[in-house]
């Protein structure tokens, strides 16, 4: 038995289904997310979108980091993205929680030391969202012809708001 087994077992059963082959990688929907790692998330579903449509980069709180840009310039200039959405949510832990809280926690579960360990919490959500928006919209390998927005998604409602 595989620690794997059932989720092999599924894709068996998905492959045996295959409708995706023959895609050349593209964005078909010129659309780039950035969003959170968060499970309540669907992102092409959220938007009307499916698969082939978008490029999807994640991490905890949707924030751009410095990998966020390199798939966002890749995406402009290689794979036909011409709007990006920057998509943080309601109810996130790294918007609601303090960085010691976040370290005590993850210690408590690890019966070892976090506390050197960086989470990159937010304490203004949509501040954050605006300086990240900035990165993008400054960014030199991002031309001015790209649309970027920075929106939030409410986990309660499946309802996305533009902030930025
Ligand atoms: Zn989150």
């Amino acid at each position: 038995m595989g620690d794997f087994d059932d989720l092999l077992s599924a894709n068996a059963d998905y492959a045996a289904d295959f409708k995706l082959q023959g895609f050349d990688g593209v964005a078909r929907a010129g659309v780039a997310i950035v969003t959170c790692m968060d499970s309540r998330i669907d992102p092409l579903r959220m938007l009307g979108l499916e698969p082939g449509d978008a490029k999807i980069f994640r991490n905890p709180g949707g924030r751009i980091t410095p990998q966020a840009l390199e798939a966002i310039v890749l995406g402009v200039h290689l794979l036909n993205v011409d709007r990006i959405l920057i998509v943080p949510h309601t109810r996130c832990a790294v918007a609601t929680s303090t960085e010691d809280e976040l370290r005590r926690r993850v210690s408590e579960s690890a019966g070892v030391d976090a506390s050197w360990q960086p989470f990159h919490v937010v304490d203004d959500q949509v501040r954050a969202l605006a300086e990240d928006v900035a990165k993008v919209t400054s960014h030199p390998l991002v031309p001015a012809t790209v649309r970027v927005g920075g929106f939030v998604y409410d986990v309660d409602t499946g309802r996305i708001d533009q902030k930025v």
